[in-house]
């Protein structure tokens, strides 16, 4: 089967090999040396300065934005939660479970954020904003400067789920005034799910997250601060995925993190202009690479998720109301031009 899944993703063969091996114990220098080295390495691929800190959570995505949410504000903020869809109620449901006040600004399928519909809440006491740069639901892309101009002008916090964006689409901490990014470790870097990394800058980190109330044992950033700067970490982690980390960011540098994006960029050109020829059309709005939400003609989107999945190909599926109407390609991970050329064949094939 070949996985054209939003995450987990094709994993490269060379982190598959790695993760044939045995464990190494792990309070040891060599571990917190491969700390160590992924915490720079991710650093330099965000461009991160050079003050900020890194946190590995052994964990999916939702708890590394769980706890850079609850880490970094209180009942006493006010947060701007772009909600265009799953990722972004997430961040909302995140603020009711910790009693952080918020106010959602909801995007209907296919409508992209607007300068007037931010400006609204200029002046309005708004600490922070909450988005995902790319809603994977929906393959939606975010104008981070956009929002960051926001957030300049009105003192707020620039709180951003990166993890359908890294490694899709350009992502600069320090361009894009980024407060605290969040990363997984199954999307764009093909890895086995598990891992999450937050970044922080050393502004936010002492401003906001340093004192923070604990709320959690383990989720607790402090301890892991404390622990972090000897490159270990409070409780065990994904040793075997921190392992598969450091290679792939060994790999990744050597490439180049843009081209790795161009790569991804060119693959999702090269499947939007085949699946158009086909007649499937795609959303209004602005799309990520990582993904292609296709919308399907006759609302098949299951039949033909299924009849994708019987040659060999698997697609993703939607939720919710749109479950029936659109199914999503992704193209984040070991792929190459020929798969998705193979694909499109695929879609041709079961359009008989
Ligand atoms: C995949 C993803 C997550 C993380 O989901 P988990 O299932 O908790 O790993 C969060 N945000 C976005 C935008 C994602 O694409």
């Amino acid at each position: 089967m070949k996985l054209f899944s939003i995450g987990p993703v094709e994993m490269h063969p060379y982190t598959k090999r790695l993760g044939s091996e045995s464990i190494p114990y792990f309070r040891t220098e060599e571990f917190s040396q491969t700390v160590l080295g992924c915490a720079t390495m991710l650093s330099a691929c965000v461009n991160a300065q050079d003050d900020a800190r890194v946190f590995l959570l052994t964990a999916s995505g939702t708890a590394a934005m769980e706890t850079a949410v609850a880490s970094a504000f209180t009942p006493g903020d006010r947060v701007l939660v772009m909600n265009a869809g799953t990722f972004g109620k997430r961040f909302c449901d995140i603020c009711d479970v910790h009693a952080i006040p918020y106010v959602s600004v909801d995007l209907a399928f296919g409508e992209s954020l607007t300068e007037e519909r931010l400006a609204a809440y200029d002046g309005k006491g708004i600490t922070g904003v909450l988005v995902n740069l790319t809603e994977t639901s929906t393959g939606l892309m975010f104008d981070a400067p956009m929002i960051a101009d926001f957030c300049r002008r009105n003192g707020a916090l620039f709180v951003v789920d990166a993890i359908g964006a890294f490694l899709a689409d350009a992502l600069d901490i320090s361009a894009m005034g980024i407060d605290i990014g969040i990363v997984s470790s199954q999307k764009g870097l093909a890895l086995p799910p598990g891992l999450s990394m937050i970044t922080t800058t050393d502004k936010a980190y002492r401003d906001r997250i340093a004192h923070a109330p604990r709320k959690s044992l383990y989720f607790h950033l402090p301890d892991y601060e404390a622990d972090g700067r000897r490159g270990q970490t409070p409780y065990t982690p994904c040793v075997g995925i921190i392992l598969q980390l450091e290679q792939r960011l060994q790999h990744i540098q050597e490439e180049g993190p843009d081209a790795v994006i161009a790569h991804t960029a060119a693959l999702a050109r090269q499947f939007r202009k085949g699946i158009l020829e086909l007649g499937y059309t795609l959303p209004p709005h602005p799309l990520s690479n990582a993904l292609t939400p296709v919308l399907c003609p006759k609302n098949d989107a299951p039949a033909r998720i299924r009849a994708l999945c019987a040659l060999g190909y698997q697609t993703t599926p939607c939720g919710g109301s749109l479950s029936e109407s659109m199914l999503r390609v992704g193209h984040l991970g070991c792929l190459t031009a020929k798969d998705h050329a193979d694909l499109l064949e695929a879609f041709l094939q079961i359009e008989a």
